[in-house]
């Protein structure tokens, strides 16, 4: 098959468009016929090399796919039926899994990082209950763009913050893939949504994602444009990804009883934290990783029905990750970068 892969860890020109074996399916697994594959930041990373984390190599990215079942052992997922792709792969065994609960897992990987060859390519293999059926009158593109995203930021505002209709949120980079995500969701919930962007363009299009102010956030005191907006009071929920650059403004951004939920430090892993403010204000902290596979089944017929709409930034042939990636990391991107396959 074709594929992108990196043999070694740098910049985007280490991306290689080449031949790569075949994915080999072992029992439990199906073997999928990639049409489109959305970037992620993890992408990036695994790219560039992480401290922490040993990539095996040669390496195929890539953790949100859409495309046409090859082979699987089960019989309502014949051949040639559209899917997209759970981006949690998890034991399916243990305590946690069988709680629902398999972003728990201590086995839990996400296809496309570690040992998982992702999409990347034109075949991939993943576990069967992976595969998710997509209905005929959604696109592959648009399919390649939901899972990762809509699955955070789903489990960033439902299960960790418990957004309430009454609620008032701030989302960090409206533009990013958890951004505009997490925007959509809490308007559908009901509440009343603050986001920031970086460009008057970026703004716009958060506006029209249903945002009621926007924030330019490197023209503007992003925690003094929210008290302002709420009289003084603060969100009830921050969804943060941003990290270094944004952390002490978000927390200052908190009402009393706020819940900040995290799940990335972009700009880099330090903040500081204002202690008398954690206890005196009752803020509550949290991260958060991924999401379980119960709750992309809950959040996707919200897509299927039309209530959600992954915003597509742009698409790239396979043959051009390295150019798709370019325009992540460069941060000028509303939404999603896709790869067709
Ligand atoms: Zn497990």
């Amino acid at each position: 098959m074709y594929s992108v892969r990196f043999h070694t860890h740098g910049g985007p020109e280490v991306l290689r468009y080449e031949q790569a074996p075949d994915p080999r399916p072992s029992p439990g697994e199906a073997l999928v016929r990639v049409r489109a594959c959305a970037l992620n930041h993890l992408d990036l990373w695994e790219r560039q090399g992480l401290r922490r984390v040993p990539i095996p190599m040669p390496h195929i990215s890539g953790s949100d796919v859409a495309g046409e079942v090859v082979e699987s052992a089960v019989a309502d997922l014949p051949p040639g039926r559209r899917v997209m792709l759970q981006p949690g792969i998890s034991c399916g065994r243990c305590a946690a899994c069988l709680s629902g609960k398999d972003n728990e897992c201590p086995d839990y990987q996400v296809l496309g990082y570690r040992d998982h060859a992702g999409g990347y390519a034109e075949l991939v293999k993943v576990p069967v209950q992976n595969l998710v059926p997509i209905p005929d009158h959604v696109g592959f593109v648009e399919a390649a763009a939901f899972p990762l995203t809509f699955l955070t930021a789903w489990h960033m505002l439902m299960t960790c913050a418990r957004l309430e209709a009454r609620d008032d949120v701030l989302v960090l980079a409206a533009g990013s893939g958890v951004g505009q995500a997490a925007v959509q969701l809490a308007v559908w919930r009901g509440a009343r949504v603050f986001a920031t962007a970086g460009s008057a363009a970026k703004m716009a299009r958060a506006r029209e994602l249903g945002a009621t102010a926007v924030i330019h956030h490197h023209e503007q005191d992003v925690a003094a444009e929210v008290l302002r907006l709420t009289n003084r009071r603060g969100v009830d929920v921050v969804i943060e990804h941003v990290g270094e650059a944004t952390w002490a403004k978000s927390v200052r951004s908190l009402a009393r009883g706020g819940r900040l939920v995290t799940c990335g430090a972009t700009t880099g892993a330090a903040g500081t934290l204002d202690l008398q403010a954690l206890f005196s204000k009752r803020l509550t902290i949290r991260g958060s990783y991924m999401g379980t596979k119960g709750e992309l089944l809950a959040v996707a017929p919200l897509f299927f029905d039309g209530a959600l709409k992954p915003a597509i930034d742009r698409t790239y042939p396979l043959a051009q990750a390295a150019a798709a990636q370019r325009r992540l990391e460069a941060s000028g991107q509303f939404g999603k970068i896709v790869l067709e396959v």
